[in-house]
């Protein structure tokens, strides 16, 4: 079952979810060679207790952060340290925040200083991959015409999308049901309808889909063949018409 949202609720997690996009667009100046990722982690955290939210990833199953941190070949849940940002790199940046019992989704990835031509086209293919996606997605249609939809766009640039990890519903807990594939066959899995409320997420990696996760820390995901990946994700409203998206 996929959770139909009343008004009251969608205003809050538009409240909630504004929170995401505004640290989203705030922390891009901060990402520079020099930096590192617990610098950056410490303006987030920061960021949403100043908005008067709190963030939702630290404690969450034991994650020891207010926002994941993916640098290069790592896809998601890349845990802030004291590791520098380097001229070159690519890092993803994800944050959730939970505002009056509602909560917010989001990542970007931004380059750090001049970066390759084909990262920069990682990226960009990434999070045009969404927009694809979202022109799929409305009240009455399927949930696979949006995975559908950017496997197509993403593997049409010669990238491949991540599997063993998804998008999700979102609401009153971060994670809810259904799970949201980046892949699949359209006209499957389940009825939209006005109302849903979806996080959205191309994980996209420049070499094939397989990842593997850390042993010593249990979260840092990486690519397995160690070329990049990246990841764009907003949270959003399914209408009668299209979608709303709540963190940009
Ligand atoms: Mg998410």
């Amino acid at each position: 079952m996929i959770a139909v949202r009343t008004s009251s609720e969608i205003e809050k997690m538009r409240a909630a979810n504004k929170i995401v996009g505004d640290v989203l667009r705030e922390i891009e100046q901060y990402v520079k060679p020099g930096v590192t990722t617990l610098e950056l982690n410490s303006i987030i955290e920061d960021f949403i207790l100043t908005a008067g939210a709190k963030p939702s990833f630290k404690g969450y199953g034991g994650f020891p952060a207010a926002s994941c941190i993916s640098i290069d070949e790592v896809v998601v849940h890349g845990i802030p340290s004291l590791r520098v940002l380097k001229e070159g790199e690519i890092v993803s940046i994800d944050v959730g925040t939970i505002l009056n019992g509602y909560n917010g989704d989001g990542a970007r990835t931004f380059a750090v200083g001049t970066v390759s031509p084909e990262k920069q086209r990682l990226i960009d293919v990434t999070r045009e991959s969404f927009f694809e996606g979202i022109k799929q997605v409305k009240a009455g249609r399927r949930l696979g015409d949006y995975s559908h939809a950017v496997q197509t766009y993403v593997e049409s640039h010669g990238f491949s999308v991540v599997r063993a990890m998804v998008g999700h519903g979102i609401g009153k807990a971060m994670h809810e049901d259904p799970e949201v594939p980046n892949y699949g066959r359209a006209g499957s899995g389940p009825l939209l309808k006005a109302g849903n409320c979806l996080a959205l997420e191309p994980m996209v990696n420049a070499g094939g889909y397989a990842v593997t996760i850390d042993r010593h820390d249990k979260w840092t995901c990486r690519a397995a063949d160690g070329l990049p990946s990246a990841h764009y994700e907003n949270t959003v409203v399914v209408t009668d018409t299209g979608v709303e998206i709540l963190t940009l």
